[in-house]
């Protein structure tokens, strides 16, 4: 479980230019193309071997360019709950001004770390200006330029010396643990609602790897597993139901926390942006893949509406379309032990393991027949054996002489020909291609 960093301020004290730093060359969970600006801020981060990640609340403030002071301290009381070490970030050109004393006087009541960030110092000469900071009460100082890199190094020496151990080996059981995830009102407390019923038995909960995730262990009908923060699903904390940065943080946790993640969808408005995002961050964190359309009840049919459905999905979730995609309705309880029944396969799927002497048997004469382009003339690229690395999820090492000349497009070859012998479905696959 990664920790998470949160940047916090008033407009234009260059949040996102800190936060690009930050994540830089992490490619954001959404493309540029897809023109879905709030999904950058959040990103992934690491530092002396810690990976963390960065939320920009800023971001998630709908028109920032003239906030209601309102809004932010709603942003700072949100990265006070849910985040776990925050910078907050002032401007060296302005000192300091009303808004940055009332984001301070909330700071000031979390036990959380809180790094005062001056930002803007491109010179010498600014680096003395910051002092004034000091009188924000809230300790340290530290003087940055997020557009140049100065002093971005030592803050974050600084920062990675407050991550709190979050062991991943601390499991309290085997169960494989499942989340529901996906945007508001599409029917994951519904689902989980449906599955738990109200059998008194069933609700003892045990506590996940963060102090803030609850998981509930599922034993009915043969099926064996734990449920991922169903606590905070079933009983939504009202004031923060409908905030996005609030819903995305959520979505975060229960994927890190999981095994394999249900992503729900609303029958009636398809597959968006939103829905693309959450999914790249179940792929990036490596995790199993279950697709649930929900409320199909909803849905006219005819004999080939799931196959239109199936093929739209697919389509835009490209190119990791090997996941299976269930049509459920909640309401009529149907197909709910289907999904369950899918997410059962992806997550022995997740764990399967190839021997190296079938690898390399398979592979290596495709790999002969259709090798990997040049990157120029003289320079042939020799994949000499390929081995699966003793990990959570499938990961394949491709030994050869210049691992960097392989293209992404050749890469995708490799893992759809490894999709097709075994059954991989669900699961992200991840290559890499070493030196010897
Ligand atoms: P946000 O509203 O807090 O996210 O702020 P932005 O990141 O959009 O930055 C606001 C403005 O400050 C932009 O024009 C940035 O180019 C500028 N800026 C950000 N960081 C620095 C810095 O380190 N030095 C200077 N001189 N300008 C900066
Ligand atoms: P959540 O915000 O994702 O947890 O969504 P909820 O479980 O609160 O459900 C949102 C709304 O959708 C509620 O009014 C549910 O009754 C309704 N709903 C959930 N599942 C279904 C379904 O399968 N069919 C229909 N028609 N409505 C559903």
């Amino acid at each position: 479980m990664k920790n998470i960093l949160a940047i916090v301020g008033r407009p234009n004290v260059g949040k996102s230019t800190l936060f690009n730093r930050l994540t830089e060359s992490r490619d954001a969970i959404v493309e540029e193309s897809s023109g879905v600006t709030r999904d950058r801020n959040y990103g992934e981060s690491h530092w002396n071997g810690m990976e963390f990640a960065v939320v920009d609340t800023g971001g998630y403030v709908i028109g920032s360019e003239d906030v209601f002071e309102e809004e932010i301290r709603k942003q700072v009381k949100l990265a006070i709950e849910e985040t776990d070490i925050i910078l907050f970030l002032v401007d060296v050109i302005d000192g300091i001004t009303p808004m940055d004393e009332d984001v301070a006087s909330l700071l000031r009541k979390t036990d959380k770390p809180v790094f005062v960030v001056s930002n803007k110092v491109d010179n010498t000469k600014r680096y003395n200006d910051s002092s004034e900071f000091y009188a924000l009460g809230l300790g340290e100082v530290y003087s940055i330029s997020s557009i140049n890199g100065s002093g971005t190094g030592d803050l974050l020496d600084a920062v990675v010396k407050e991550f709190k151990e979050k062991p991943e080996g601390e499991k309290a059981s085997d169960l494989p643990k499942y989340a529901v995830v996906g945007r508001p009102n599409v029917g994951k407390s519904s689902f989980i609602n449906a599955l738990l019923g109200d059998d008194r038995n069933i609700v003892t909960s045990v506590a996940g790897t963060t102090r803030d995730t609850i998981n509930t262990p599922y034993n009915r009908f043969g099926y064996e597993f734990e449920l991922v923060d169903t606590a905070g699903i079933r009983k939504k904390k009202k004031v923060h139901e409908n905030i996005e940065f609030y819903s995305v943080l959520r979505a975060i946790k229960a994927i890190e926390n999981s095994d394999v993640c249900f992503l729900m969808i609303d029958a009636k408005e398809g597959i968006e942006a939103q829905d693309i995002a959450i999914l790249r961050l179940i792929q990036k964190n490596n995790k199993g893949l279950v697709i649930v359309v929900n409320k199909w009840d909803l849905i006219e049919k005819s004999s080939n509406t799931h196959l239109e459905f199936t093929r739209t999905i697919k389509a835009k979730i490209a190119p990791f379309t090997d996941v299976p995609i269930i049509f459920t309705s909640v309401h009529e309880k149907q197909r709910l032990f289907k999904a369950l029944d899918a997410a059962n396969q992806v997550s022995e799927n997740r764990k399967r393991k190839i021997t190296t002497s079938k690898l390399n048997e398979h592979l290596l004469p495709l790999i002969q027949s259709f090798p990997p382009p040049a990157a120029s003339r003289e320079r042939y690229i020799k994949i000499k054996y390929i081995t699966q690395l003793p990990l959570a999820y499938p990961a394949f090492a491709f030994f050869c002489n210049l691992p960097q000349d392989v293209k992404d497009s050749y890469a995708r070859f490799l893992e759809n020909k490894i999709r097709e012998e075994y059954n991989f479905t669900g699961s992200p696959i991840r290559l890499y291609f070493r030196d010897k």
